[in-house]
C-alpha cells in the first residue's frame, strides 16, 4: 500500500487501512516532515503563536501503527507496472495507491500585483508560514482579501495580535457563501465590534507597490494603504500528479472517483481535497473542501481497500462548517435556505432563539440560535444553521448526523436529548427542538390551509 500525502486525508487513509488490513505493508510519501494541523493555521498568527504548536502528530501515529514514512515527492507513477517514482530517484512498487495530494491556495491571475513582496497566500506549508509570520510581525497595516472562513479567522487573529486589519469582501456579507444573511450579518457585526475594519460589497482591482506592497485599489477606485496583503480567495485541488498519471479529472478540476473513492484505475484511490465531491442533498458536484470531509473519505477508502463493502460508501458532502469569533460560535450543516430555494426545493424554515444553559441566571449562558431548513412535503431536514456559545460546534455536528440519516421533523421531535444545567439548554426550551416545532407548526398550518 502506498499513500501520497500525510495531512488529514493521507493520515486517516493510511491508519484506517492498516487497522482494517494489519497484514498489509503501508508506506506514506509526503513532501515535508512536520505536517501542520491545517485548521489551526489561522491561530498561528494570534492565539497559538507558532507553527511549532500546530503540528499534526502524524509521525507518531504512523510509527505506532507500523506505517513507514518517507519525506520526498512522488513525481510520476507508472500505472502499468504499478511503480511510483520519487524526486530522489527511488522507485516504490505498490498493489494499491491512494492519492491524498490535497489543495493549494488560489492566486488569481486577473489581479495585478500578487507577486509583490508582502503579498501572501495561506498554504499548508510550515516553511512558508514561518517566513510569513516573521514578516507580518514587522507590519502594521494588513489587508485580507476574501471573507470566507480562512479570511475571517486570520483577520480576527491578526487583530488580536494588535495589527490594523482591513478585510475586503465582494459579497454583501462575510461568510456569505456559507451562511444565510440572517446569520452572516451577526458574524459581520461581531467581527466589526472586535476591531476588524470590514469592507463588504467591495471587489479589489489591483495590488500596488514598487517592490513591496503599498496599497490595494478597490473597484470603486478607493485606495487602501497596506504593509501586507493576505489573499484568502479560495483553494484549488492539487492534481499535478494525477494529471501526469493520466487519471480523469472532473469538470470542477478534482480527480474523478466513485463512491468507494476509486479512480478509473481500480488500484488507485483518491481522497481529501484532491478528490471529486458530490453534494449529499443536491447530488451535484461540490467544490467544498473540508478536513472533516477529507477524513470521512479517507476512512471509506481505508476500509474498502481490499474488499468492497456496499454499506461503506461515501454518500456525499454535507458541508459541515463551524467557526468562532471570541466565545461566539457559528455553524452550518447541509443546505442553507438560500441555496435550497435556488436549487428549487420546496421548503419551510423553523427558527428559535434561546439560551445554551439553564437557568438563564447562570453566569456563562450564551444565546443559542437555531435555524432548520426542512422539505415541506417530506418533512426531511435538509440543513441547519446555528450561532451561540462554543457548544454550537457539536450542535452543528448533531445536525449533520440528522441530515445524513435523513431524519424528518417528526423523528427529531420524538427523539430524546440529554440535558444538564451547566452543559446544555433546558429540555423544555432546547433550541434545536423548538426550531423543529416551529417548522412543524408551519407544515401543519399549510396542510390545513
Ligand atoms: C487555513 C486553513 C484553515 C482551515 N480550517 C478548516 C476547519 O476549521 N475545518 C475544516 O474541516 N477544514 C478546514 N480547512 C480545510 C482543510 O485544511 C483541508 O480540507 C484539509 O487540509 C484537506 O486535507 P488533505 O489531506 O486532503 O490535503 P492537504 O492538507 O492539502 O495535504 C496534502 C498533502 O499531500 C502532500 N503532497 C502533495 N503532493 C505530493 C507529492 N507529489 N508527493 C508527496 N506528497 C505530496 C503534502 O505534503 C500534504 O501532506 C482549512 C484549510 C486552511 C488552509
Amino acid at each position: 500500500m502506498l499513500v501520497v500525502g500525510s495531512s488529514a486525508a493521507g493520515l486517516v487513509a493510511a491508519t484506517t487501512g492498516k487497522r482494517v488490513y494489519p497484514d498489509k505493508t503501508f508506506t506514506v510519501v509526503t513532501l515535508q516532515p512536520k505536517t501542520l494541523i491545517p485548521c489551526g493555521i489561522p491561530y498561528v498568527f494570534g492565539s497559538v503563536g507558532s507553527t511549532d504548536k500546530d503540528i499534526l502528530p502524524a509521525e507518531k501515529m504512523f510509527e505506532t501503527s507500523g506505517i513507514k514514512i518517507i519525506y520526498d515527492e512522488v513525481t510520476d507513477v507508472n500505472r502499468k507496472e504499478k511503480i511510483a517514482v520519487l524526486k530522489s530517484g527511488t522507485e516504490i512498487s505498490y498493489t494499491k495507491l491512494i492519492l491524498a495530494t490535497g489543495s493549494e491556495p488560489i492566486k488569481p491571475a486577473w489581479l495585478p500585483g500578487t507577486d509583490l513582496k508582502h503579498v501572501f497566500t495561506v498554504p499548508k506549508n510550515k516553511v512558508y508560514l514561518d517566513e510569513m509570520h516573521a514578516e507580518l510581525k514587522q507590519c502594521k497595516k494588513i489587508i485580507t482579501i476574501g471573507a470566507g472562513f480562512i479570511g475571517v479567522e486570520i483577520s480576527d487573529e491578526l487583530n488580536k495580535a494588535g495589527k490594523e486589519v482591513i478585510l475586503v469582501e465582494k459579497l454583501p456579507n462575510i461568510l456569505g457563501m456559507a451562511f444565510d444573511e440572517d446569520i452572516a450579518v451577526k458574524a459581520l457585526e461581531l467581527l466589526t465590534q472586535r476591531g476588524v475594519n470590514v469592507k463588504t460589497g467591495h471587489g479589489v482591482k489591483a495590488i500596488q507597490g514598487k517592490e513591496k506592497v503599498e496599497s490595494v485599489v478597490l473597484e470603486n477606485g478607493e485606495i487602501l494603504e497596506a504593509d501586507a496583503v493576505i489573499l484568502s480567495m479560495g483553494y484549488k485541488p492539487n492534481i499535478h500528479l494525477a494529471e501526469k498519471m493520466g487519471l480523469p479529472i472532473n469538470s470542477q478540476g478534482f480527480i474523478a472517483v466513485d463512491e468507494y473513492m476509486r479512480t478509473e484505475d481500480d488500484s488507485i484511490l483518491a481522497v481529501g481535497d484532491c478528490a471529486e465531491k458530490r453534494d449529499f442533498i443536491t447530488r451535484k458536484p461540490s467544490p467544498v473542501m473540508l478536513a472533516s470531509t477529507a477524513c470521512a473519505e479517507a476512512r471509506i477508502a481505508g476500509m474498502n481497500l481490499f474488499k468492497l463493502s456496499a454499506i461503506k460508501t461515501f454518500s456525499g458532502t454535507i458541508s459541515i462548517f463551524s467557526t468562532a469569533l471570541g466565545n461566539t460560535g457559528f455553524g452550518v450543516a447541509g443546505l442553507t435556505e438560500n441555496v435550497a430555494r435556488k436549487e428549487g426545493f420546496d421548503i419551510v424554515t423553523g427558527v428559535f432563539n434561546g439560551i445554551d444553559r439553564h437557568p438563564g441566571t447562570l453566569s456563562d449562558t450564551h444565546t443559542q440560535f437555531v435555524k432548520l431548513i426542512v422539505g415541506k412535503e417530506s418533512g426531511v431536514i435538509l440543513g441547519g444553521e446555528v450561532y451561540g456559545g462554543l457548544s454550537v460546534g457539536e450542535l452543528t455536528n448533531t445536525i449533520g448526523i440528522i441530515i445524513q440519516n435523513r431524519m424528518s421533523i417528526n423523528s427529531l421531535l420524538t427523539a430524546q436529548i440529554g440535558t444538564h444545567p451547566l452543559l446544555t439548554a433546558s429540555p423544555a426550551g432546547y433550541p434545536l427542538m423548538k426550531a423543529a416545532e416551529s417548522a412543524s407548526s408551519q407544515i401543519m398550518f399549510m396542510q390545513h390551509a
